[in-house]
């Protein structure tokens, strides 16, 4: 990029931002930049793409819609494409989540669910408001996904226009029952609507890993007190986790769920947020001020829908859950070498997604070490943006072993870097 460039970039700051590489053509788990490097996407393009980039048979189910339909109305109007996704999706999912809405990004999908929520109770005559979240947890940027996620720097200067919102504490190894506590006595302090929670991994958080019993057990608590929980699978989603949803490793169902991220393989953008009958029905009234006050422009676009049911349609025909088994067992392979090693901690995975911790003395130093560390490996053609010293991998499923490997021995070899 040059300087020229109008484009202002995500989550960049343009006055210490390098050199951006301009990426002409992406496949499978790379991209090639426009001066003929490659480089290996470890962070499946933030966490978005599962089986590879450009997927045949999702790019020719993109082509194919193309030449039928573009963006339709989804108010009063709709398509093959939306009605086919709907229903497999409720195949797919567990019986419970019987609807689907439609939108076009995680924070969206989140919005979606916490409006949902929040209407459901204005609608049966009990005015819950109060939403319970995680510390530590990531729900997009959009001004709710900002106000149930994590309060920081990132946020900071929209503060006065986030909502408050009640915090359990992340259920660290050996703390859980701090967290179930917190929960228990927040739902019985005051009348609470909802729990959101991204199930069995907090993403942007940390890559913060917690066991399924906890979930489980939260599920059970919300279930005790009415308090409707939001699963928020939007990066966990599409067997990130091991499992299709991570929400099966705890044996519940959420009360709305939100998938966006590998709905479409990550194509293209779509979301949805699925919930209970119950959920819909408290909004079905000819009442019109019970209707459903959400819409995007681009709702259930028909291209979008079509890339999402061929996604579906290679899970169901390709060995997909093969890829991620070898994947993680890969994972775990490699992951033994940073176990006793000093200079990293933490070591932690949960199916396709791997983190160690570098230990860093110096705190003031942590400052800078997530953009040393980026520039260290993308010099090595490895696309990898540590969450402060949290360095992770998120990589597509095609992903072979040796180019795992090579990522690895890159990420061995970074303590020596920083210490030069
Ligand atoms: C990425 C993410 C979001 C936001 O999704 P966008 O498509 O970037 O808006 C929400 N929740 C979680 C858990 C995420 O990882």
């Amino acid at each position: 990029m040059t300087l020229t460039s109008p484009v202002w970039h995500p989550f960049t700051q343009h006055a210490v931002q390098g050199d951006v590489p301009t990426i002409v053509r992406s496949e499978g788990a790379w991209l090639e930049a426009d001066d003929g490097r490659r480089i290996f996407d470890a962070i499946a393009s933030w966490w978005v793409v599962t089986h590879g980039h450009r997927h045949p048979k999702i790019i020719a189910a993109i082509q194919q819609e193309a030449a039928r339909l573009d963006q339709i109305i989804f108010a009063g109007f709709t398509h093959p494409p939306a009605e086919q996704l709907a229903q497999r999706l409720v195949e797919i999912t567990p019986d419970e989540l019987t609807h689907v809405f439609y939108s076009d990004s995680g924070s969206t999908s989140v919005e979606v669910g916490l409006k949902m929520a929040l209407g459901y109770w204005l609608h049966v005559g009990e005015g819950r408001r109060r939403i319970l979240a995680l510390e530590g947890a990531y729900h997009g940027d959009t001004i709710g996904g900002m106000s149930v996620g994590e309060r920081g720097v990132f946020n900071a200067p929209y503060d006065p226009l986030l909502f408050d919102v009640s915090r359990l504490p992340f259920p660290r190894a050996g703390a859980e029952q701090a967290t179930l506590d917190a929960l228990e006595q927040a739902c019985r302090s005051e009348p609470v609507a909802a729990l959101i929670v991204e199930p069995l991994v907090l993403g942007a958080g940390g890559m913060l890993i917690y066991p399924p019993w906890v979930l489980a057990e939260m599920a059970r608590i919300c279930k005790a007190h009415g308090v409707l929980l939001i699963a928020d699978e939007v990066m966990t989603g599409w067997g990130r986790t091991g499992t299709l949803f991570a929400c099966e490793q705890a044996g519940i169902v959420p009360d709305i769920a939100c998938y966006s991220k590998g709905l479409t393989g990550g194509s293209v953008p779509l979301a949805v947020t699925m919930c209970r009958r119950e959920i819909f029905d408290a909004h079905y009234s000819t009442d019109r001020r019970k209707t459903f006050f959400h819409s995007s422009s681009y709702t259930a676009n028909p291209i979008a829908c079509a890339a999402a049911l061929a996604n579906l349609e290679v899970w169901q025909t390709e060995p997909v859950q093969q890829r991620i088994d070898a994947l993680a067992a890969t994972h775990t392979r490699a992951l033994d070498r940073f176990r006793d090693d000093a200079r990293f901690s933490n070591v932690r995975q949960i199916g396709t997604i791997a983190a160690v911790d570098l230990v860093v003395g110096d705190a003031g130093y942590l400052a800078d070490i997530g953009p040393r560390l980026y520039a260290y490996f993308m010099a090595r053609g490895l696309l990898l943006r540590p969450l402060g010293n949290t360095i992770y991998m998120m990589p597509p499923y095609c992903s072979t072993a040796a180019e795992i490997a090579a990522a690895y021995d890159a990420i061995a070899a970074a303590p020596e870097m920083l210490t030069r």
